[in-house]
């Protein structure tokens, strides 16, 4: 059986070819429960990307012109090598990462799902016949792979992120050169391991690690490169989607939340607080759909509160590879910090902690699952995003008004409502401007449905159907001279 440490590689992928930066500088990695030191990886630059770029570019052509078929094939050969070593992967992603080995599991099988997905999704990548205006011509759309995809990828989830990137990008036909956080390398540089071992060819794959700013002007101004997939903060987001104007790539952004979960008089309470939890606590609260925002209407407010604390208070905090730990750590100090400051300015502005409220007994990056009640728009929670374990719940008392709060954000990732009337199911879910809703459910992610943000959550649709969209350019083929 596979350890973890056989996919731990300390090394970028280049071509086929497991390498070290070229100045040899390395970067130090971490566990984040323990502090202790997992290993390092290159700390590359610009040189090391171009050259990944120049491998995918090479390796594009032959990938390109396989059928269908073919990629789909090795596709489902690494879905399932996945799957085999499901264990192993999950462990790693734990000690890197942080989160409870159960989500980790959760998220390896979740990358197997995508990456299934897309090997079934290959082979229908139709175009179409439109009816011609001419009698004597024809006219045909095709899709074609766009050429090399650059991926880059955040920390909350370091697998399944790059698998919905690697899945549709490969199966498109198209050649990608990835870039994992430098807090979380080692699951995305295990799919080079996974993807050598079921014979992906050289080059198709690559994944280089290091300086994000660097390697983000090479992946970004580079020609070669046709498409950018970028999964990460709006900020972020924002700089490449500007380094990408030069030489117009296409781009797809999953970038922050500000997620409302709106709970309404009518609501079944018991339902509303585990999707709550659900919705808050996975991830100790690090991803970008967690609940931002609890909105409650009057005639609950005090039962949820009461409920919701009672939950929260039992989350059993820990490493995530102890049995029954069910929140890991933040990923750095860095995040506690932000969190604490958070929870300062909501308690200064009159806020109610039920529960929790600051750093974990445990130290390190762990933080205590909290509750803030009687939480008010002036809050800086209500506007950033917390990426942390913290609930904090406003009270609503009007339908409009609740709608108008939850889309007071520049953010529109995925929202929540609870309902049992099915009028207000229709009503509410049509006026909330975000990409994702959820109708009394708080996990909604699966790789079957399309993934994505409007407004300044970004652009392009994940998983799905239309996941493979964003890496195919549309050709328009007009056959004339038919003389019919
Ligand atoms: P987070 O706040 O979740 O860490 P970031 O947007 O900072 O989100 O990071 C997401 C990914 O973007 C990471 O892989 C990070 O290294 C990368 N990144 C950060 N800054 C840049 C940059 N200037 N250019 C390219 N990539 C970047």
């Amino acid at each position: 059986m596979a350890l973890w440490t056989d996919f731990k590689r300390e090394k970028i992928l280049v071509d086929g070819r497991w390498l070290d930066a070229g100045s040899g500088a390395v970067v130090d990695v971490s566990n984040p429960a323990t502090g202790e030191r997992l290993g390092s990886i290159p700390n590359a630059g610009r040189a090391e990307t171009k050259a990944a770029i120049e491998a995918a570019h090479a390796a594009f052509p032959a990938w390109s012109a396989r059928t269908a078929a073919e990629r789909a094939e090795l596709l489902r050969a690494l879905a399932a090598a996945i799957t085999e070593n499901k264990d192993a992967l999950a462990e790693l992603l734990t000690r890197e990462q942080g989160k409870p080995l159960a989500e980790a599991k959760g998220e390896v099988g979740a990358s197997a799902a995508y990456i299934l997905w897309f090997a079934e999704e290959a082979r229908r990548v139709y175009g179409d016949v439109i009816p011609s205006p001419w009698a004597d011509r024809r006219i045909l759309v095709t899709k074609e792979p766009v050429g090399v995809v650059a991926a880059i990828t955040p920390w909350n989830f370091p697998s399944s992120m790059l698998a919905r990137k690697i899945g549709p990008a490969l199966a498109a036909g198209c050649t990608v050169v990835a870039k994992p956080a430098t807090q979380t390398p080692y699951s995305a540089l295990a799919w080079g391991v996974l993807a050598e071992k079921v014979g992906i060819p050289a080059g198709v794959i690559n994944i280089v690690t290091g300086s994000a700013s660097q390697i983000g002007e090479e992946l970004t101004s580079n020609p070669l490169v046709r498409k950018l997939t970028f999964t990460g903060s709006t900020s972020v987001g924002k700089v490449l989607i500007k380094q990408c104007a030069d030489t117009v790539k296409k781009v797809s952004m999953e970038l922050g939340g500000n997620a409302p979960f709106l709970v309404f008089d009518d609501a079944d309470l018991d339902r509303a607080v585990e999707g709550a939890m659900a919705a808050k606590f996975r991830n100790a609260g690090q991803t970008c759909v967690c609940t931002n925002r609890f909105y409650v209407q009057s005639g609950i407010y005090d039962a949820f509160i009461e409920r919701l604390s009672a939950a929260t208070a039992k989350l059993r905090v820990g490493d995530g590879l102890e049995d029954g730990t069910v929140q890991g750590p933040l990923i750095d100090d860095k995040a506690v910090a932000k969190v604490e400051e958070l929870v300062a300015d909501a308690r200064d502005r009159g806020g109610r902690v039920t529960t929790g409220g600051g750093r974990h007994s445990l130290g390190q990056s762990f933080f205590e699952p909290t509750v803030i009640a009687d939480a008010t728009p002036e809050m800086k929670l209500a506007r950033e995003e917390i990426f942390g374990p913290v609930a904090p719940v406003f009270r609503f008392e009007h339908e409009d008004q609740v709608i108008a709060a939850a889309n007071a954000t520049e953010y529109g990732l995925a929202c929540y409502f609870y309902t049992k009337d099915l009028g207000r199911a229709f009503r509410v879910s049509e006026r909330l401007k975000y990409g994702i809703v959820g109708i009394n459910e708080g996990l909604v992610t699966t790789e079957v449905a399309p993934f994505g943000g409007v407004k300044e959550s970004g652009f392009g649709s994940e998983g799905s159907k239309y996941g493979i969209q964003d890496y195919v350019d549309t050709k328009y083929v007009c056959v004339g001279g038919l003389g019919l």
